[in-house]
């Protein structure tokens, strides 16, 4: 079982709708993914399709002690199941939630090791969405994590932020996780018209070796964005789009590099 985080300091770079369109994707290829969202934003419940559901959550093992296996809801893919983060009561729920992270630095340890044990689901990849920031919530999911996939939306500002998430990564990989490592850089919301565009990419393929840029670029596309509207992820909607090809160049990437089984 591999562990894959999603993990930006900025928000809103597109990692819940990299999240969404890789784990759908991975799975519509046959392989069992499990999607795990850490935002109590919620927002893979929307690009989902799951607002309707009711079932366990992510906050119900954390602070309810319910087993992992009961809080994976399952999708239109049977090799997709995602574990929502849960709504929240009021915010004294929220609070706990974050505090179970905060007071625990391995809060998913033993959630990973039930769910790698298989309750009638074994995944072989499991992808983890984060809230923006490098807070507990995001630590607890590095220190879990084989490897990071690390937005970079292509405008200056998320670059100029970046260093700082890079920062952190390599603090958690020497005190925590010496086994974590970048899946890779992904530029994001790639807009060709967009004259700052150009330099950020430039200097991101400057600054990093090659293995460690994803060599698919995500374009800006309406049809990534409109998808949370009817609740399904751009692949699943139609694999023509330019937005959606690039989702399912990327997964092609990922799938290469995992382990057999
Ligand atoms: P994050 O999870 O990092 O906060 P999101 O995936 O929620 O980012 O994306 C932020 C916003 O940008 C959302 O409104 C989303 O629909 C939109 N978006 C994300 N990626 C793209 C893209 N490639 N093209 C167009 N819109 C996008
Ligand atoms: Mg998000």
């Amino acid at each position: 079982m591999k562990i894959i985080s999603v993990v930006s300091i900025k928000g809103g770079v597109g990692k819940t709708t990299t999240c969404i369109n890789l784990a759908a994707y991975v799975a519509a290829m046959g392989v069992r993914v499990l999607l795990v969202d850490l935002d109590p934003q919620n927002g893979v419940m929307f690009g989902m399709g799951l607002d309707d559901y009711h079932g366990a959550t992510l906050k119900d093992v954390l602070l309810y002690g319910i087993a992992p296996g009961q809080a994976m809801a399952q999708t239109n893919h049977p090799e997709l199941r995602v574990m929502l983060a849960g709504k929240f009561a009021d915010g004294d729920e929220l609070e706990r939630f974050e505090r179970a992270f905060e007071s625990n630095g391995d809060a998913l340890g033993p959630l990973m090791r039930a769910v790698s044990l298989g309750w009638g689901f074994a995944p072989q990849l499991v992808i983890i969405d984060t809230p923006a920031g490098l807070g507990s919530i995001v630590a607890n999911a590095m220190t879990v994590s084989d490897s990071l996939v690390l937005p970079v939306q292509c405008e200056p500002l998320s670059l100029r932020t970046f260093p700082q998430t890079l920062k952190r990564v390599m603090q958690l990989k020497a005190e925590k996780n010496p086994k974590l490592d970048i899946e890779g850089v992904l530029l994001t919301m790639y807009d060709a018209k967009m004259d700052a565009v150009h330099g950020v990419a430039r200097q991101v393929w400057e600054s990093f070796p090659e293995n460690l840029v994803f060599e698919t670029v995500i374009p800006r596309h309406e049809q990534l964005a409109s998808s949370f509207a009817v609740g399904m992820p751009a692949v699943d909607l139609s694999t023509r789009s330019s937005g959606a090809q690039a989702y399912i160049q990327l997964g092609r990437e990922l799938v290469m590099r995992l382990p057999e089984g």
